[in-house]
């Protein structure tokens, strides 16, 4: 009676998945957690390359030690994809002081924003505090200009998941600049995007929109903010800053791209961002996501694994401050008549992994889904619709119905550290770290076996 029971539950059984498949992310977790080169070759890259923002010297030389270290896994292609990336170096010069009416003076905790151009020697001018870009946008020529604009919004602590914290706040980084630019202002200082209060400013991006007034723009530490808070509340409060920043014209870099030969030319792709910052060291952002794509590739092929479609583990460029390395990737793609079935990314850094991010139609959801039980054992406990990744993204303008996941990281620290100084090779642990590498390898074995 048992026997048939099992028989028959096999045949009305839907999973998905076997139990090779359960052995075989066994053996996958096993070689990340025992014999594992995830952090080995993260601290190379962090410790013998460093920050390596796109356009700069280490941005290159990253994309030396990323084909070397390919190559010497002997994957059946490692290659170079060549684009144009922007040029922006931060100069030698940054500082400012808030003075108040008592004449009491502090010296800031300033990161220039990436892409903003300098002071052209020490500025001063009274400071306008505003809660936010919308605020900020009700004002008037009259009433903002002159002033140097402080952009102080906080992140909101009661959201679990610290991603949507970030992302409410970013258009203070993003757009305050431009925006104050148009109302003629003469600078502007934003509250850090960052978790903690502390004495670390954190930089990211910025633009100046096409035809705007460029005026300078730089991070202070959620410290300072709240003590600016405090002295604009009692008067007036003048700041002087002084940064050499500046753009240069754009230079020649690469994405680097290393492939294993499949049975079809479909192609599955992963990958995370070569350049970071340039404070720190970029080891969660994103070295973490690097040190993840290479050894899911050199798991799959240490352990003999014969892909049915090709996969393809990139390193690209330029993710920060201008995506033009996601970008060219995806327009080649489609120029080459690629057929993209799917696409991962790990961009939220070398924390625990949790599970996995989908970015696709309520079918493909449900497929990933299907894994639950599976993924469980490994604590992968997350499987939800989400954002896949910024470099990955433009592929689906290309290819509308492909899907895309994320590795969904713990990200209750992310951005203590994100795009400051304090994002180096010591902050990521050495277990989390393969744990993220063993969790991007197992899904791009599940959806080599389960996309036709
Ligand atoms: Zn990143």
């Amino acid at each position: 009676m048992k026997l048939f029971l099992s028989i028959f539950l096999l045949l009305v059984s839907t999973q998905i998945y076997s139990q090779s498949d359960t052995e075989f992310i066994r053996k996958v977790y096993d070689e990340a957690l025992e014999r594992g080169e995830s952090h080995q070759n993260l601290r190379s890259l962090c410790k013998d390359i460093g920050a390596r923002l796109a356009g700069s010297a280490e941005a290159e030389m990253a994309v030396v030690w990323g084909e070397k270290l390919l190559n010497s896994y002997g994957f059946d292609k490692v290659y170079l994809q060549e684009i144009k990336v922007p040029h922006w170096e931060r100069g030698t010069t940054e500082a400012g002081w808030i003075i108040n009416e008592q004449g009491e003076t502090l010296k800031l905790d300033i990161l220039a924003l990436g892409g903003s151009v300098g002071t052209k020697g020490l500025i001063e001018g009274e400071i306008l505090e505003v809660a936010s870009v919308k605020a900020l946008q009700k004002l008037t020529t009259k009433e903002v200009e002159g002033k140097i604009v402080f952009i102080n919004k906080a992140f909101d602590q009661k959201l679990i998941q610290t991603f949507k914290a970030y992302g409410a706040c970013y258009p203070i980084r993003g757009n305050g600049t431009s925006e104050a630019g148009k109302l003629n202002a003469k600078a502007v200082i934003i509250r850090s995007l960052a978790t903690p209060e502390d004495n670390f400013p954190h930089t990211g991006t910025m633009n100046y929109e096409e035809g705007v007034n460029q005026i300078p723009g730089a991070a202070i530490s959620t410290n300072n903010a709240t003590l600016l808070t405090q002295w604009l509340s009692k008067g007036k409060v003048m700041l002087k800053m002084e940064m050499d920043c500046k753009v240069f014209e754009d230079k020649t870099s690469y994405n680097v791209i290393a492939e294993m030969t499949g049975k079809d030319d479909k192609i599955i792709s992963w990958g995370g961002h070569l350049d970071s910052w340039d404070v720190g060291e970029g080891a969660h952002d994103d070295g973490a996501g690097i040190a993840h794509s290479i050894e899911a590739m050199r798991i799959l092929k240490t352990l003999g694994y014969q892909p049915n479609h090709t996969l393809r583990c990139v390193l690209f460029m330029n993710e920060e401050n201008g995506n033009r390395g996601g970008k060219a990737y995806a327009k080649i793609a489609s120029e080459n008549k690629e057929e993209h079935i799917c696409a991962i990314e790990s961009d939220n850094g070398g924390f625990l992994p949790l599970g996995y991010k989908i970015d696709g139609s309520e079918k493909q959801i449900e497929m990933v889904q299907q894994f639950r039980p599976m993924l469980e054992d490994f604590e992968l406990y997350s499987l939800k619709k989400g954002h896949g990744g910024v470099d990955i993204g433009p592929l689906k303008e290309y290819y509308p119905d492909m899907i895309q996941l994320g590795i969904a990281i713990n990200s209750q620290e992310y951005f203590n550290l994100h795009h400051s100084k304090n994002d180096v090779f010591e902050m990521v642990n050495k277990r989390e770290l393969e744990l993220g590498a063993a969790a991007m390898t197992t899904i791009i074995y599940l959806m080599d076996q389960t996309l036709k």
